[in-house]
């Protein structure tokens, strides 16, 4: 079993890296804020520990988010992938104490210039029903603001504005550096090349994974 850890900025082609793991190589996807909402949905006690937190107006403390991945994986009998988390040197060092342990893990960061996806995510755009993802310059919808897929609405995220990504961006950039050497360390850290097709981006994640 391997487990993998994607790091890369908002825009970079994880989200769509993960799904064809998930269809083509057998993996789980973790998204810690799908998992959130399916706890919170269970009413187990940590999922209303966390209904408490986020309706106090806190957010979601890093504690929480471990244990909430504790119950909800099993190291022994799945490949997951860990996606959003961690985002800082602080989780990726907790992440490997309380969750991962002697796993074996590898950690896979798409690298992509940042101006490149400054303008990725500002021309993204995905369906409300699916989440089908669409990028304007290269894979729009056939007819516009309609999905593909399903018909549902295409839509623009209210985040993924000039500004906003700006400043994503920075604070990305600012954090992932130590992550980044903390795997480098470990020897387990591979970087792809991010800016080429999502084809040629899966074929390089199937090399390193197969
Ligand atoms: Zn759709």
């Amino acid at each position: 079993m391997k487990q993998v850890i994607l790091l890369g900025a908002p825009g970079s082609g994880k989200g769509t890296q993960a799904k064809l793991m998930v269809s083509e190589l057998n993996f789980n996807h973790l998204s810690t804020g799908d998992l959130l909402r399916a706890e919170v949905a269970k009413k187990s006690d940590l999922g209303n520990r966390i209904s408490d937190l986020i309706n106090s107006g806190a957010l979601v403390d890093d504690d929480t988010v471990l244990e909430l991945l504790r119950v909800n994986i099993d190291l022994a009998n799945g490949q997951y992938i860990f996606d959003g988390f961690p985002r800082n040197i602080e989780q990726a060092k907790a992440l490997d104490k309380e969750v991962l342990g002697s796993a074996e893990s590898k950690a896979l960061y798409f690298d992509l210039d940042l101006s490149i996806i400054k303008e990725r995510i500002i021309n993204r755009r995905s369906c409300r029903d699916c989440g089908n993802i669409y990028n304007l310059l290269i894979s729009a919808p056939g007819k516009d603001g309609v999905c593909d897929s399903c018909g549902g609405e295409v839509y623009q995220r209210r985040d993924d504005n000039a500004e906003v990504v700006e400043n994503r961006l920075n604070v990305f950039k600012s954090t992932i550096d130590p992550v980044l050497e903390y795997y480098r360390g470990k020897g387990i850290l591979t970087s792809l090349d991010a800016s080429l097709s999502p084809d040629d981006v899966s074929t390089q994640i199937h090399d390193i994974l197969g």
